[in-house]
């Protein structure tokens, strides 16, 4: 059988799509071969790969006017090139601080430039939160705004989008197809794959048009946007396996009713387990209501002496990857897309039963 699997990220995938993917993996459509053994300029593949961005397009109803790059390296690297993409002349950037990715993507940023940094988090009633943006001190003269919707690991998520006339660029590694987005409003998105799309390997940008071509001159070619908008992706060899593998997920949501059914179903999961937890004296989550992550939710035991134990029975019951990030211990569940609503409920129960138990 197939266990309940909330790791943080290589995550679950769809078992139909793995089921797909095995079907095809040693003779893809009939050609006599693995898609992996094809050349990414052969007609067939760049057949998939063409599919795969349509179908992302119509999932994410994204513009006419934005580029959609399928590229390596993951999100710590598209943070790393976004300031030697964006940050042009002035070299000023406001970066908006609320966990640990947003503070990896700005101390790459103040590498090249003069970067603001708001600090977002704020403790209201104990829980953390992000502040209003009032508070902020946004500057006058940023080339771009910068933050991560989601902190995957403190599972704390921006409400709604930051409202600016700058161009926003966002992290959306860990939401990216959880929820409907208006693309319109960001100047670039980018998330790696492996929370919320496919595997490890793949990182999805999408730009707008007019940021393509501000670059610093120095910019390694491969981390240019304008030349891999310009060559499809395809500068050098892409992820093939990882972007038609991801193709098969788009494929999936599309015939599951696209962003707007699974966001019902991530609201249901979220709820349910977010539900439990409050109504629970042993376990407990840190953050403010208004910002918990429908994607990734940490809780803590009442006592912390019992978490070995909750992991061992957890994964005995089928129920994997439960314990938090190295670096704040406690327990996680990520509840990306590809975790059903029985994979939470079955979570749910365990953790009543647990607390029966040793509570
Ligand atoms: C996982 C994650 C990253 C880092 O992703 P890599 O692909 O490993 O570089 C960055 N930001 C967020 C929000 C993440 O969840």
């Amino acid at each position: 059988m197939r266990a309940y699997n909330f790791c943080a990220g290589p995550a679950a995938l769809p078992t139909a799509v793995l089921e797909k993917a095995q079907a095809e993996l040693l003779n893809w459509q009939g050609k006599g071969l693995s898609i992996m053994e094809m050349s990414h300029r052969s007609k067939d593949y760049v057949a998939v790969a063409e599919k795969a961005e349509a179908d992302l397009r119509k999932l994410m109803n994204i513009p006419e006017n934005y580029k959609v790059l399928f590229l390596q390296g993951g999100a710590s690297l598209q943070f790393s090139a976004i300031p030697l993409n964006l940050l042009g002349k002035n070299s000023k950037a406001d970066y908006i601080h609320t966990g640990i990715w947003s503070e990896k993507a700005l101390k790459e940023a103040q590498r090249y430039g003069d970067i603001n940094v708001i600090e977002a988090g704020i403790q209201i009633d104990g829980k953390l939160a992000i502040s209003e943006q009032a508070k902020w001190n946004l500057s006058n003269d940023a080339a771009y705004v910068h933050y991560a919707d989601n902190e995957t690991i403190g599972g704390i998520q921006f409400a709604g989008i930051p409202e600016t006339d700058k161009p926003l660029v966002s992290d959306f590694s860990s939401s990216i197809l959880s929820a409907p987005l208006d693309v319109s409003k960001f100047g670039l998105i980018y998330a790696g794959a492996q929370k919320n799309i496919g595997p490890a390997g793949l990182t999805l940008v999408i730009v707008r048009d007019d940021l393509l071509d501000q670059a610093k001159p120095e910019i390694p070619s491969i981390l240019k946007y304008s030349a891999q908008a310009k060559n499809d992706s395809m500068v050098n060899t892409p992820s093939t396996y990882a972007w038609y593998l991801s193709g098969l997920v788009f494929e999936w949501l599309l015939e599951n009713g696209g962003v707007e059914a699974v966001h019902k179903t991530n609201l249901e999961k979220a709820n349910l387990l977010y539900g439990y937890i409050d109504s629970s004296d042993l376990y407990a989550n840190p953050i403010a209501k208004q910002n918990r992550s429908i994607m990734n939710v940490p809780f803590t035991l009442a006592d912390e002496a019992l978490d070995k134990l909750f992991l061992q029975e957890a994964e005995a019951h089928h129920l994997l990857n439960l314990a938090g990030h190295r670096s704040v211990g406690g327990m996680r569940a990520s509840i990306y897309n590809a975790v059903p609503l029985e994979g939470v409920q079955t979570l749910v129960s365990f953790m009543d039963d647990f607390v029966q138990r040793h509570g």
